[in-house]
């Protein structure tokens, strides 16, 4: 079954361990990480969407980190031309499959690197962004985030939601000219006001292209069955996160196991709040704890299995695994 994949971050992991020493420096084609080349083939990828991951408190400069990052991408994808090869539109991933490849799709895990300026967001669209995540963990330009953190920088699990701060005036803007361009947006992260924001001003369908059911398990990164509902009106998509902690809720400090079946129960789930037109897949390998079953991009065939087994139709799986998503990238990208 062919898998598309909406989120990973496996080009900062590149990035990072580049600037690492001799040694400890991977790449695209074969690597140590949850993605590499031969993985994805054994998972039957056909297209991976690369997140250019910032940290908005972390990088010193969080444009300058960003285009580092794209250059990353660009010189995985000339290095291993031969397998992989960049989509900016639904036709290039066509093309690209033809061709014996599997297509990679740049986009952007943090909307503050375009720093509050629209022409920033147009020159990301004219070197290949494709889709972008408004706000990680951090409030920025255009809106604000689901994550508390404590003083000393620890991540609140299990905290209440953001009902208060949702876009700005920026932001609004912003969503505007990302559907203008063809660039998809996406509110992975995004607080609960801002989902609501980017419902009401949405005139496309958007994504949440790495969160889970909340009802299932009731981490604020995950939606809420209104949301999920008010996801799938907009014929928008959610990505299912292979993330321990938006599977499976733990006591503090107790390692959280995640299982199969558990994304099973989250795509069930969802299917039974919205149908299953509204769901695909997001890893967020490469940015997350290791999953104890789906160890790797290799391990995507366990979960098609798992579906049969649950129940799920040929349709049905192939909605989840690629056609859902790659409907909007029929109707959004140009
Ligand atoms: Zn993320």
């Amino acid at each position: 079954m062919f898998v598309a994949d909406m989120h990973c971050d496996t080009i900062s992991r590149i990035l990072y361990s580049q600037e690492a020493e001799e040694k400890k420096k991977q790449n695209l084609r074969k690597n140590t990480f949850h993605i590499d080349l031969e993985k994805m083939k054994q998972g039957d990828y056909l297209i991976q969407n690369f997140a250019m991951y910032i940290n908005l408190q972390k990088a010193k400069n969080p444009f300058e980190e960003c285009m580092k990052m794209i250059d990353v991408f660009y010189c995985e994808m000339e290095t291993n031309s031969d397998q992989i090869a960049p989509a900016k539109s639904y036709q290039d991933i066509i093309k690209n499959h033809a061709d014996g490849k599997i297509s990679g799709l740049l986009t952007i895990e943090e909307g503050g690197v375009c720093q509050g300026n629209l022409a920033f967001l147009r020159d990301f669209y004219r070197i290949g962004v494709r889709m972008m995540t408004l706000t990680w963990n951090f409030d920025n330009e255009i809106g604000s985030p689901n994550i508390y953190w404590t003083e000393t920088g620890e991540e609140i699990l299990y905290g209440q939601p953001n009902l208060k701060r949702g876009l700005t005036p920026f932001g609004i803007e912003l969503i505007r000219e990302m559907e203008q361009l063809g660039m998809i947006v996406d509110v992975s992260h995004l607080s609960d006001a801002g989902f609501y924001d980017v419902a009401m001003y949405a005139k496309k369908p958007f994504v949440a292209s790495h969160s889970n059911a909340r009802a299932v398990c009731r981490h604020t990164r995950n939606l809420t069955d209104d949301m999920i509902r008010k996801l799938a009106e907009c014929g928008g998509v959610m990505g299912i996160n292979f993330e321990p902690k938006f599977l499976n809720v733990s006591m503090p400090d107790e390692k959280i196991h995640a299982t199969i079946q558990q994304v099973v129960e989250q795509i069930k789930y969802i299917a039974f709040i919205a149908g299953t037109g509204c769901i695909g897949l997001g890893s967020d390998f490469d940015g997350i704890a290791d999953h104890d079953e789906l160890l790797n991009a290799s391990f995507l065939p366990k979960l098609e299995d798992a579906l049969w087994k649950a129940g799920f139709g040929q349709e049905e799986i192939e909605g989840i695994f690629y056609k859902n998503i790659m409907r909007i990238y029929k109707e959004i990208l140009k």
